[in-house]
């Protein structure tokens, strides 16, 4: 009996799947050589195939349901150990990024570091991009602050990290009763001689397997007639038996998203902690250090992810026939196509101004306006970015049709998955609106300049509802942030295009 050959493989899809998505993006490369002219491209050139292949496999095998994140609380012979049983693929991936690429912490041209990390957010998640973005926030506030031991050490451990021995950090803010509201903080640090020891829970606590901590606790004043939430190092481990330090992971969360990335319920009970900064200074330094660069990390996985859905999307609308030619060929289609590469590339414009202004406002001859400017677009980049992300995966899984929601057919689903998570983690959307607001008014920001700053050209249609947002919280009994999360779509894909526009020699509209 003959068997007769499928007539549809997938095999010329596949074969138009990219292997180096460095060579493969004019964009970046535009924006690159704008921004980092001078700065040496070998690791990014490097990188490329990496994130494109191996870790592009390692991604795709973490992702298996059966590799999925285990918490194994007693050894053989009964001592609680609250083991977190990671897959091979997740090991061997951090391995890459922290000890091979040097992730952890930015070395080098810091827009070739964050193009590295752009390049590798196509693969979601993946069990390394909370690793690294938590790491660098470490690094970068016991760099700026760190003045005992511990705080050296951990900062020389991520910084000599090989593949064979890697050193990351995790953030843990939130608590059960909230997340937004820090201040709220109920978990304690208790001075203990030249240390704290911190008591209470904390209820999302990501990258649990990390070697390093930041935690925020509730202290008393130095002159003890109040309290205030303070930051604290916590080592994961005391001793020469490497003991978990004073708290136990009592369970980890089933997530809808960043599957592969375990975050766990933490209580700790006397875990040894220093203090990071000034206690009193807490929640500056939690914003400044720790969260921004997780909420910058947020903007770069959304143009990541939309990079990603474009390719996909586009190479197999191009692939599929329907009613006798190519899916690409509709108007309907196409235009869902237009929709998404327009928006990464505002979104990936928009990462690269950001990171513009964030360097100016840490470089000594910043101006006044730089880090208001940079504080105020990452709260208002953030939601717009990965909600807008979110909605445009939706739509690229959609012109895969039935294929498009198949988890393993293509990685469009996970991504989608991870970016609901991305709109939530490091500040919801409300609260980021509200923050941008509150700074808005609080630095006095001149409506127009703060907007042709941005772009590049007056925008009174920009700049005009944006002082009406900011008239409307002056106002007795007023509010604007209804006005401003209206608006803040608007601005920020303003601010990206220019910054494409810029990029590719185009003059300011
Ligand atoms: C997968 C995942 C991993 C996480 N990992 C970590 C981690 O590693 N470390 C960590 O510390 N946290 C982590 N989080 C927690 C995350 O940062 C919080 O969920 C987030 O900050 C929001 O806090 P919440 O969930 O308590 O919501 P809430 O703060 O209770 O907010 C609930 C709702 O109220 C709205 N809201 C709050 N305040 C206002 C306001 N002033 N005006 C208008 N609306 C408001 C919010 O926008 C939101 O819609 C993680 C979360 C997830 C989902």
């Amino acid at each position: 009996m003959t068997r007769t050959t499928p007539r549809l493989r997938f095999d010329a899809f596949l074969a138009t799947h990219s292997d180096d998505w460095y060579v493969d993006d004019p964009l970046l490369h535009r924006l690159l050589d704008r921004h980092a002219p001078d700065a040496d491209r070998a690791r990014l050139v490097a990188w490329g195939p990496t994130v494109a292949g191996r870790l592009r496999a390692l991604a795709e095998e973490s992702a298996c349901p059966e590799n999925a994140p285990r918490l194994r609380h007693r050894d053989a012979h009964d001592r609680r150990v609250d083991e977190v049983v990671l897959p091979a693929s997740t090991l061997e991936a951090l391995s890459v990024v922290h000890g091979e690429a040097g992730l952890g912490a930015v070395r080098g041209d810091p827009f070739v570091h964050y193009a590295m990390t752009y390049l590798l957010a196509q693969n979601g998640e993946a069990g390394v991009a909370c690793s690294l973005a938590c790491t660098d926030g470490l690094v970068r506030a016991l760099d700026a602050l760190g003045d005992a031991g511990p705080h050296r050490t951990a900062v020389r451990q991520v910084r000599e990290s090989l593949p064979d021995g890697y050193v990351h950090g995790a953030q843990f803010v939130t608590e059960i009763q909230g997340g937004s509201d820090v201040p709220a903080n109920e978990a304690r640090a208790v001075p203990d001689g030249d240390r704290y020891r911190i008591h209470g829970q904390k209820w999302f606590c990501s990258n649990i397997a990390a070697d390093w901590f930041l935690v925020t606790a509730r202290s008393r004043t130095a002159t003890g007639d109040g309290t205030h939430v303070g930051l604290f190092l916590v080592p994961a481990y005391r001793g020469p038996g490497r003991e978990r330090n004073g708290y136990t992971i009592d369970r980890l969360k089933d997530k809808l998203g960043t599957r592969e990335l375990a975050t766990a319920e933490v209580m700790f009970d006397g875990a040894e902690a220093w203090a990071v900064g000034p206690t009193e200074r807490g929640l500056a330094h939690l914003l400044r250090y720790v969260l921004t660069p997780s909420r910058f990390a947020c903007v770069l996985f959304a143009a990541a992810a939309l990079r990603r859905a474009e390719r996909i999307a586009g190479e197999y609308a191009r692939f599929r026939e329907a009613f006798g030619r190519p899916i690409a060929e509709y108007p309907l289609v196409s235009r869902t196509l237009e929709q998404i590469a327009t928006a990464r590339a505002a979104a990936l414009g928009c990462a690269f101004e950001l990171l513009r202004l964030w360097e100016a406002a840490e470089s000594p001859d910043r101006q006044d306006h730089h880090a208001t400017d940079f504080r105020i677009l990452l709260s208002l980049a953030k939601p717009v970015l990965t909600r807008q992300a979110t909605a445009l995966l939706h739509e690229a899984m959609s012109i895969l049709g039935g294929n498009g929601i198949e988890e393993r057919f293509s990685p469009l689903p996970r991504l989608y998955r991870d970016s609901a998570i991305m709109e939530i983690w490091e500040g919801p959307h409300n609260v980021l609106f509200t923050q941008a607001l509150n700074d808005l008014c609080r630095f006095q920001v001149d409506a127009e300049a703060f907007v042709e700053r941005l772009l590049g050209s007056p925008r009174p249609e920009i700049a005009g509802p944006l002082a009406a947002a900011m008239d409307g919280r002056t106002r007795p009994g007023g509010d604007g942030t209804v006005a401003l999360a209206g608006l803040a779509p608007t601005l920020v894909r303003a601010v990206g295009q220019a910054a494409v526009d810029r990029a590719s020699g185009v003059p300011a509209r």
